[in-house]
């Protein structure tokens, strides 16, 4: 009999296969999926619902409602905090955990916290730039540290959820959430995207990681004249061009969740967008994990149309709880809203719950909370605002600051406040004007950097016109949201710097004393005037706690290293259009483009 050549390959193959035979293995990701189905199983509706709600933990009776109503998850944003001491937080969080445990099916809480620019809302924590500023820096390295860094120091008090990064493309920087966000530029968004989550997911399994969210989508910063939630008319095409790339890479880095939006698109609020939560998140960008709402969502946006959309948890229903459990109970009981989709959203919530680990150590390390603001995480802090500092103008090679000036004056109350030099979401929601615990100021920082006489004329009245420079440090007070936005009724926001820090920077350039001008500022203003009459201009972000990197900089044992995040506008008048200059009015040059930054060895006159 012949044997034919096919036939000895097939014996071949054979052969191969019984000898090299593997073991069938299953990922931990179908473990988890098995997991998740067969607790899924055992859960009633309620459970379910449950599980969809999140509440603040200083709510009246938020401890027994996590067990008579199995709520999923806790937030902590502004007011009352958990504690003083990173154990007091710890150990509330602990008590809330044991009540999630004890209910009977012992799943355990996410808790959540507005950890946008290090774990901010604790009093002593590193604060580090806020995202503008580290947009500023181009450095994908450093936000991975910082990002790493904040997960801990989150976890260090008690978290396990954080609510960043905010990976908005502001279109106008009349929107109150700029500095919230890296860049006007997407390309760069999505570089510093990957890094934030790379560095807070790191090993979510490891008790010094936490769940990161990508917010707000979609749409956030590019209303119509830079409202905060207001209507962004961009076309589809638009939004997959300019805002979706940042999510897309959100997505390939397995963020945990993602934020609804409190915006419109064409008129349709995105918390109740199901071609954009379901059909493109989730769907198109094969999205796993969980849409939380905003604040407050159900009530604000559509009610069970929104869990119809896609919006899988419920932030903050507190007040509101009943209202919401049951008319979502009802809408399952009168088939308005799915089994399906509800079990689609418990899937997700539990899917992330076992990917933390939850499920076997729901317990934060107790021993991490000595690493709350430690030296190793400023030193990491500093040089980020070292970075972040975008060299303006420098004429005649004013900066760097000789050591061996004799006498420098620094001007304005934003040297000398740690809050003012932050930005919002610093300690409280709308941040501080008083320096807080662990910081360093701006003032601190000169003053440490020379043995020159410094002398602070906080409000420019003490004519100390024999000074060789004057350091005025002039900006926006905090913010945070839509208290932001300008043109908002309830405040007084300009463009531009007030009357008083402008007439600060005259005086002192009336009487021809040099002047340096660090700008403290959430966004790009207009100062085109300053910039032209000071000798030197810096845009130096919201820098957070370590204020004493910026006179590192200033008297040179640093060079500028940060290039602008955002063209910077000219004039006020330029923002009466539709979306500022930098994306669709080609015909407005800016004062500086997008990447614009001097050195000490590239200076202008
Ligand atoms: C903000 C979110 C924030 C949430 C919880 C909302 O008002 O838009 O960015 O995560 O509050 O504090």
């Amino acid at each position: 009999m012949k044997i034919r050549p096919y036939t000895y390959l097939i014996f071949c193959f054979l052969f191969i296969g019984f000898f090299c035979k593997k073991e069938v293995t299953i990922s931990d990701e179908e473990i988890i999926e098995q997991k998740v189905d067969s607790l899924l199983k055992l859960m009633t509706l309620e459970e379910k619902i449950g599980q969809m709600s999140q509440i603040r933990h200083f709510d009246t009776a938020a401890d027994s409602l996590i067990t008579s109503n199995y709520i999923g998850s806790i937030i902590h944003t502004e007011g009352l905090t958990p504690g003083k001491t990173a154990l007091d937080w710890q150990n509330r969080f602990i008590a809330l955990q044991k009540k999630a445990l004890s209910t009977r099916l012992a799943i355990p809480l996410l808790i959540a916290v507005d950890a946008v620019h290090g774990q901010n809302t604790y009093n002593g924590a590193t604060v580090f730039p806020h995202n503008v500023g580290l947009g500023a820096t181009q450095n994908e390295q450093l936000i991975e540290q910082i990002a790493k860094i904040t997960a801990l120091e989150s976890q260090a008090t008690g978290f396990n959820w954080v609510f960043s990064p905010c990976v908005a493309i502001p279109f106008n920087e009349k929107w109150g959430r700029v500095y919230e966000a890296f860049s006007e530029s997407t390309s760069l968004t999505e570089k510093l995207t990957k890094a934030a989550i790379k560095g807070l997911q790191a090993d979510l399994k490891d008790a010094e990681t936490v769940l990161a969210t990508a917010k707000h989508f979609i749409g956030d910063g590019a209303t119509d004249f830079g409202i905060e939630g207001g209507n962004t008319s961009l076309t589809a095409q638009q939004i997959e061009r300019f805002l979706l790339p940042p999510y897309k890479t959100a997505v390939n880095e397995n963020v945990g969740a993602v934020m609804a939006s409190f915006n419109t698109v064409s008129d349709v609020s995105m918390h109740a967008h199901k071609a954009l939560i379901t059909d493109t998140l989730k769907i198109g960008m094969n999205f796993k994990g969980i849409v939380v709402s905003d604040w407050q969502g159900y009530s604000r946006f559509g009610k069970n149309d929104i869990i119809n959309a896609g919006v899988d948890m419920v932030m903050a229903v507190n007040g509101n709880l009943e209202g919401y459990q049951k008319g979502l109970k009802e809408g399952v009981e009168n088939k308005t809203v799915s089994l399906q989709r509800i079990d689609d959203a418990v899937k997700r919530i539990l899917r992330q719950k076992f990917r933390l680990g939850l499920f076997k150590n729901p317990f934060p390390d107790t021993t991490l909370v000595h690493v709350v603001g430690k030296k190793e995480h400023r030193e990491i802090a500093k040089q980020a605002v070292r970075e972040s500092l975008v060299l303006l103008k420098n004429k005649d090679k004013v900066l760097p600051i000789s050591k061996t000036t004799k006498k420098i004056v620094v001007v304005g109350e934003h040297a000398n406040s740690a809050g003012l030099q932050s930005g919002g979401w610093t300690i409280n929601w709308q941040g501080t004007k008083e320096n807080y615990k662990g910081a360093t100021t701006i003032l601190d920082g000169i003053k440490n950097q020379t043995k020159a006489e410094v002398v602070y004329d906080s409000l420019a009245t003490k004519n100390h016109f024999d000074a060789d420079v004057a350091i005025i440090v002039v900006g926006e007070t905090p913010y945070a949201e839509f208290f932001g936005d300008i043109g908002h009724e309830s405040n007084q926001l300009a463009l531009t710097l007030t009357a008083a820090h402008q007439q600060y920077i005259k005086t002192y350039q009336e009487q021809g004393v040099k002047t340096v001008v660090v700008l403290v500022s959430g966004r790009p203003l207009v100062v085109t005037n300053q910039i032209q009459k000071s000798d030197a201009f810096v845009a130096a972000w919201l820098p957070g706690s370590e204020g004493d990197g910026i006179a590192e900089v200033l008297f040179g044992d640093y060079n500028f290293l940060g290039k602008l995040p955002h063209s910077w506008p000219k004039s006020e008048e330029d923002f009466k259009h539709k979306y500022g200059p930098n994306f669709w009015d080609k015909t407005i040059e800016p004062l500086f483009p997008f990447g614009f930054g001097l050195t000490y060895e590239t200076h202008n006159k």
